[in-house]
């Protein structure tokens, strides 16, 4: 089989790349190794996906945006402020929208209708011009590629050809691994646990990140519980590897009792809401993301620790670039996957999320550091930043995407 371009993966990046690739006369394959089932009806994951402007415009340009409002009505909720705690200390860094010119610095949406919107709108594409297949449940074997294509061996033995093969796997991307690309990894030994938990005291849709001594708590809010009118916040908790199951498994009364006590009580009683996920945290930069006939997007480009929440923010940036490129030079009748392209590509991508990639692998190392010098330089850095307008102006204009 033929295509124009081939995406390994039909998660959030490569569903969206294959949407904004849609309708321009390419034929664009989607390989995906889980059953259509799960790609097409999403289980809800527990991430709570903060966005930025700029990612909130892109998701209205494809349709994405409205498409995930007339799922779920209440799917967007307003991120308008966000707290840094450092240990006990109450007082924190607040970053205000005011320090940005919108009235919320993002928006937060949970990963599932992220992913259930994408599919949807990939089959809004497939209804209106028959140009993108899905192969499921498949899995990929030998890949290479030459001058001309590069070629996906399935495990049925069928060989796939494309002119350009997009690896949007995730970020231990098998698919960038069998090109003979390298990446810097880097594990933190520590594990996320993410659920939904409705709460007594209201959050007025300030996020927190609180870096407190030997946990890592985060508070991203969520609209109030349509079905009860209850305060609602996506609740992440970091903690060593070794004791995230524990608390994982704990029954659900003495997990509340536990989350409400770790919170300090600060959202007074607490009650979960949704199933429990687990995510080991591990961090990876490839040393290049494009390689003969070949790019990277999504994570498999850059997997990013969660606690600066640009992820998925990074996977549309990707997405952003790499489809205006290929869109761009195909117009012109030229060859998409040419090196001099795909050079532009990276080079564009790599300058755009390198320096936060650095700056959140320093960031989360300093905050879970537990030496009496790490948390006073912790201390000192949360206060002295509350001092420093400019610096928070820095923080929001990350936060929104706009700078
Ligand atoms: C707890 C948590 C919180 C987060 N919060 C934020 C946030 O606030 N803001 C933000 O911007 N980002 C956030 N992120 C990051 C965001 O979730 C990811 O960046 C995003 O989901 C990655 O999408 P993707 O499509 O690249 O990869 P994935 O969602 O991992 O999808 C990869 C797909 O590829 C398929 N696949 C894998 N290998 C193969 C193969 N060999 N053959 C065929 N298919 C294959 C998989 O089955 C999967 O469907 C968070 C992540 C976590 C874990």
């Amino acid at each position: 089989m033929h295509y124009d371009i081939l995406i390994v993966g039909a998660g959030p990046a490569g569903l969206i790349l294959a949407r904004a690739l849609s309708g321009k006369g390419l034929r664009i394959g989607i390989l995906e190794q889980q059953a259509q089932q799960a790609i097409a009806e999403p289980a809800f994951d527990g991430r709570e996906i903060a966005l930025t402007h700029r990612s909130a415009n892109t998701l209205r340009q494809l349709g994405l945006w409205q498409r995930i409002e007339q799922i779920e009505p209440t799917a967007f909720s307003q991120l308008r402020d966000a707290k840094v705690l450092n240990g006990p200390n109450p007082l924190g860094m607040v970053i205000g929208h005011e320090l940005s010119p919108r009235s919320e610095l993002g928006w937060l949406v949970s990963n599932h209708l992220i992913r259930q919107g994408a599919w949807d709108c990939v089959q809004d594409s497939i209804a209106i011009h028959q140009d993108i297949t899905l192969l499921t449940g498949q899995k990929t074997g030998r890949i290479w590629s030459d001058e001309q294509a590069a070629h996906v061996t399935l495990e049925d033995g069928r060989v796939l050809k494309a002119r350009l093969l997009v690896a949007a796997d995730s970020r231990l991307s098998t698919t960038r691994r069998a090109m003979g690309l390298a990446a810097d990894m880097y594990d933190f030994g520590r594990s996320m646990l993410v659920c939904c938990m409705l709460h007594q005291k209201p959050h007025h849709h300030v996020a927190w990140q609180w870096f407190d001594y030997g946990q890592t708590l985060a508070l991203l809010p969520m609209n109030d519980d349509p079905a009860t009118g209850m305060h609602r916040s996506s609740i992440v908790l970091t903690l060593p590897s070794h004791a995230i199951d524990p608390v994982a498994n704990m029954a659900a009364p003495a997990f509340n009792a536990e989350i409400a006590r770790r919170f300090a009580q600060r959202l007074g009683s607490m009650t979960l809401a949704s199933t429990r996920h687990v995510y080991p945290l591990v961090g990876v930069y490839p040393r290049s993301i494009v390689s003969r006939r070949f790019a990277c997007v999504g994570d498999a480009a850059v997997g990013m620790h969660p606690i600066t929440a640009h992820g998925f923010n990074f996977g549309l940036l990707g997405v952003e670039s790499l489809s205006k490129a290929i869109l761009q030079v195909h117009a012109a009748g030229q060859d998409f996957a040419s090196p001099a392209v795909l050079q532009r590509y990276q080079r564009e991508h790599q300058l755009a999320t390198r320096p936060l990639y650095l700056i959140t692998k320093g960031l989360a190392r300093l905050y879970t550091t537990e030496h009496p010098a790490a948390r006073l330089v912790r201390d000192a850095a949360v206060q002295i930043g509350q001092r420093i307008t400019p610096f928070k102006r820095a923080i929001a204009a990350s936060l929104t995407g706009m700078r």
